[in-house]
Protein backbone atom coordinates (compact mmCIF):
# COMPACT_ATOMS: atom_id res chain seq x y z
CA UNK A 1 0.00 0.00 0.00
CA UNK A 2 1.19 3.53 -1.20
CA UNK A 3 0.45 6.64 0.63
CA UNK A 4 0.45 9.96 -1.63
CA UNK A 5 0.75 13.51 -0.23
CA UNK A 6 -1.71 15.39 -2.59
CA UNK A 7 -0.37 18.70 -1.09
CA UNK A 8 2.85 17.37 -3.55
CA UNK A 9 0.65 17.90 -6.77
CA UNK A 10 -0.64 21.23 -5.46
CA UNK A 11 2.70 22.78 -4.86
CA UNK A 12 4.51 21.60 -7.80
CA UNK A 13 1.09 23.12 -9.60
CA UNK A 14 1.03 26.32 -8.13
CA UNK A 15 5.54 26.15 -8.39
CA UNK A 16 4.53 26.03 -12.16
CA UNK A 17 2.04 27.98 -13.14
CA UNK A 18 3.86 31.13 -11.02
CA UNK A 19 7.13 30.20 -11.62
CA UNK A 20 7.63 33.58 -13.71
CA UNK A 21 5.93 35.82 -11.49
CA UNK A 22 8.72 34.26 -8.23
CA UNK A 23 11.34 36.19 -10.14
CA UNK A 24 13.76 32.99 -9.45
CA UNK A 25 17.83 33.48 -9.81
CA UNK A 26 17.73 29.68 -10.77
CA UNK A 27 15.09 27.11 -12.52
CA UNK A 28 17.26 24.34 -12.27
CA UNK A 29 15.76 21.08 -10.79
CA UNK A 30 17.63 20.96 -8.09
CA UNK A 31 16.15 24.94 -7.10
CA UNK A 32 13.02 24.01 -7.86
CA UNK A 33 12.59 20.51 -5.61
CA UNK A 34 14.41 22.88 -2.78
CA UNK A 35 11.66 25.28 -2.98
CA UNK A 36 9.20 22.10 -3.17
CA UNK A 37 10.55 20.77 0.00
CA UNK A 38 10.51 23.98 2.37
CA UNK A 39 6.91 24.42 1.27
CA UNK A 40 5.87 21.07 2.00
CA UNK A 41 7.57 20.97 5.19
CA UNK A 42 5.19 24.27 6.06
CA UNK A 43 2.50 22.99 4.76
CA UNK A 44 0.36 19.97 6.25
CA UNK A 45 0.06 16.91 4.27
CA UNK A 46 -2.87 15.38 2.86
CA UNK A 47 -2.31 12.14 2.49
CA UNK A 48 -4.59 9.96 0.19
CA UNK A 49 -4.48 5.60 -0.35
CA UNK A 50 -5.91 5.79 -3.58
CA UNK A 51 -4.30 7.87 -6.20
CA UNK A 52 -7.58 7.98 -8.26
CA UNK A 53 -9.14 10.29 -5.32
CA UNK A 54 -6.54 13.13 -6.55
CA UNK A 55 -9.02 15.05 -8.49
CA UNK A 56 -10.83 15.56 -5.81
CA UNK A 57 -9.14 16.19 -2.94
CA UNK A 58 -7.25 19.01 -5.40
CA UNK A 59 -10.72 19.99 -6.48
CA UNK A 60 -11.66 20.97 -2.99
CA UNK A 61 -8.47 22.84 -2.25
CA UNK A 62 -8.74 25.15 -5.25
CA UNK A 63 -12.33 25.75 -4.01
CA UNK A 64 -10.54 26.92 -0.70
CA UNK A 65 -9.49 30.48 -1.62
CA UNK A 66 -7.98 30.96 1.92
CA UNK A 67 -6.16 27.46 2.01
CA UNK A 68 -4.81 28.48 -1.68
CA UNK A 69 -3.93 31.48 -1.24
CA UNK A 70 -2.01 30.42 1.45
CA UNK A 71 0.05 27.62 -0.61
CA UNK A 72 0.69 30.49 -2.86
CA UNK A 73 2.36 32.76 0.00
CA UNK A 74 4.16 29.57 1.64
CA UNK A 75 5.80 29.14 -2.17
CA UNK A 76 6.87 32.62 -2.80
CA UNK A 77 8.48 32.49 0.58
CA UNK A 78 10.32 29.43 -0.17
CA UNK A 79 10.90 30.85 -3.99
CA UNK A 80 12.52 33.72 -2.39
CA UNK A 81 14.45 31.99 -0.02
CA UNK A 82 15.90 29.38 -2.52
CA UNK A 83 16.86 32.61 -4.86
CA UNK A 84 18.78 34.01 -2.40
CA UNK A 85 20.96 31.34 -1.78
CA UNK A 86 20.61 28.75 -4.51
CA UNK A 87 22.15 25.71 -3.25
CA UNK A 88 22.41 23.82 -7.06
CA UNK A 89 25.52 23.25 -8.97
CA UNK A 90 24.76 25.66 -11.39
CA UNK A 91 24.92 28.61 -9.15
CA UNK A 92 27.50 27.09 -7.35
CA UNK A 93 30.29 26.60 -10.10
CA UNK A 94 32.72 26.30 -6.75
CA UNK A 95 30.52 23.53 -5.28
CA UNK A 96 30.57 21.48 -8.68
CA UNK A 97 34.47 21.59 -8.61
CA UNK A 98 34.99 20.37 -5.38
CA UNK A 99 32.53 17.35 -5.86
CA UNK A 100 34.33 16.37 -9.12
ZN1 LIG B 1 19.51 25.98 -9.59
Amino acid sequence: MALYNVMEEVVHEVLIRYKDQLHLTCQCEHCMNDIMAIALNELPPRYIVNKDYVPYVRAAHVADRQGATNIILIVTKAAAFVSKSPRCPTMNPATLKSTE
